[in-house]
């Protein structure tokens, strides 16, 4: 238990995101107009988001984009975040790799969502709204930009997938404690989830279905708009702090990572602690694998197709090119629901089709015995998510152990999961299963997807 932390100092906050497009020799594809199939004008999304969003999303030139001070002065309420040798897993394992972890888990709400949350609802009040929309899976996001929204005296109103909701209800609770008004998602408030709700009356809920209530709502509510809190890039750019901090700390340690691993749902965390990494691959020629790692029940990376899809379940928001399971698949409701996810960001995409990154799919009882060897050797219980990413490390580990080879691993643990015990529970108790999906169930979703590209 006597693992190394590595900390910086608050001028050590980085004041720029890194945008890690400006340096993709391939850019992402542009999201197109569903109406048209033409790529879309930016403006057209103008009235769903807060317009300097917009710009960040569409930004391909330059590689740094300022933090502005207020973002960055809230940053300090829990960042730097620490970078942790994590030497008590590496005992128990035997390894002679080195692990590293970035811990997000500090911050106020418990991951990294904060990260863009403070990014997006200062850029919505600079847009001079008072009422912003959003969706969460798990909760985490909700959380994070319910607190977000409390800093800068916006009202916010949540569909939380309705699963999660009777799953996770402190969840909901922190929502509430810090002001936002939180909706089981499939409701009846919107024609979207009435749509749902009327084909499917026990329908526990998805991401996508969420989504398209929250954009609905924004798009019909005076001085609102909506925040997503991943797969966009802007979302990706706020994270990289986490990377752009890990750098230096790892530094720090005298190392560099041969080995950077996430766990992946939309692909914020990881885009945050990998791009900084992968610009010196781009760059630099340096070498260091990037693994995202995602639920096998719901492998859109290792066994999705790369196509234009919908970002949400009914169809509002534009097409956007990214590896997709469709955007009508259910994921089995596994406890890690922020991994929940039909697709994958459209810069992760590229990347990915590019393979400039990997992935790899871990099945929810080996997240689960993950999670708990490292709350036994590192002191954090993790959160279902991070889990994901902590089970792809013990295999890499145990792979240079029989390698005999020594390599360093650095992974991101997006957040802690003292809110999520309800989900260890059920492990302890023998109820979690190993969910994998045939061929034929992923086909009927990727079958419906049209043609586009
Ligand atoms: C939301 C969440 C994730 C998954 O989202 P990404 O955008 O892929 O990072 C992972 N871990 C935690 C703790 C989360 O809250």
């Amino acid at each position: 238990m006597e693992s190394k932390k590595f900390l910086l100092q608050e001028k050590d906050i980085p004041t720029a995101w890194y945008n890690i497009v400006a340096d993709m020799e391939n850019k992402p594809l542009p999201p197109l107009d569903p109406a048209t199939r033409q790529p879309l004008n930016p403006e057209a999304l103008y009235p769903l988001l807060a317009e300097k969003l917009v710009q960040q999303e569409i930004n391909m030139t330059d590689q740094w984009i300022e933090i502005p001070d207020e973002v960055r002065n809230l940053y300090k309420q829990w960042r730097p975040t620490p970078l942790v040798r994590a030497n008590g897993l590496e005992k128990a394992l035997d390894t002679p790799a080195h692990i590293y972890f970035k811990n997000e888990s500090v911050s106020p709400v418990g991951s990294h969502k904060l990260n863009s949350a403070l990014a997006q609802a200062y850029y919505c009040k600079q847009d001079g709204l008072t009422n912003i929309t959003t969706e969460t899976g798990a909760g985490q996001w909700g959380a994070a930009m319910a607190y977000a929204a409390r800093a800068f005296g916006l009202e916010l109103a949540v569909y939380m997938v309705k699963i999660s909701y009777e799953q996770k209800p402190y969840r909901r609770s922190i929502m509430q404690t810090f002001g936002a008004q939180v909706i089981a998602s499939p409701s009846m408030s919107t024609k979207a989830g009435r749509k749902i709700l009327t084909e499917n009356p026990t329908y526990m809920g998805s991401l996508g279905t969420a989504i398209s209530e929250a954009v609905e709502l924004a798009l019909q509510t005076p001085n609102c708009k909506y925040v997503l809190g991943s797969v966009l890039n802007h979302v990706m750019l706020h994270q990289t702090v986490i990377g752009l901090e890990a750098e230096k700390q790892m530094e720090m340690a005298g190392e560099y990572p041969d080995v950077i691993v996430a766990c992946f749902g939309g692909g914020s965390n990881f885009s945050g602690i990998s791009f900084p990494f992968l610009r010196h691959n781009i760059k630099d020629g340096k070498t260091a694998r990037i693994i995202a790692a995602e639920p096998s029940s719901c492998p859109k990376l290792t066994r999705g197709i790369f196509q234009y899809d919908f970002g949400d379940e009914v169809g509002y928001t534009p097409f956007i090119p990214m590896y997709t399971l469709g955007h009508t698949f259910a994921p089995p409701h596994i406890h890690a629901g922020g991994l929940r996810y039909h697709g994958a960001g459209s810069i992760v995409s590229q990347l990915k089709k590019d393979n400039l990154i990997e992935a790899t799919d871990i099945k929810q009882l080996d997240a689960f015995k993950a999670a708990v060897l490292f709350a036994n050797t590192e002191s954090i219980i993790p959160a279902p998510e991070s889990s994901h990413a902590i089970a792809a490390v013990i295999k890499e580990a145990e792979q240079a152990k029989i390698e005999g080879k020594q390599k360093t691993i650095l992974f991101n643990l997006s957040g802690h999961g003292l809110i999520d015990m309800a989900a260890y529970d059920s492990y302890f108790a023998g109820d979690l299963l190993n969910y994998e999906m045939t061929d034929a169930d992923l086909a009927k979703s990727i079958d419906t997807l049209e043609q586009i590209i």
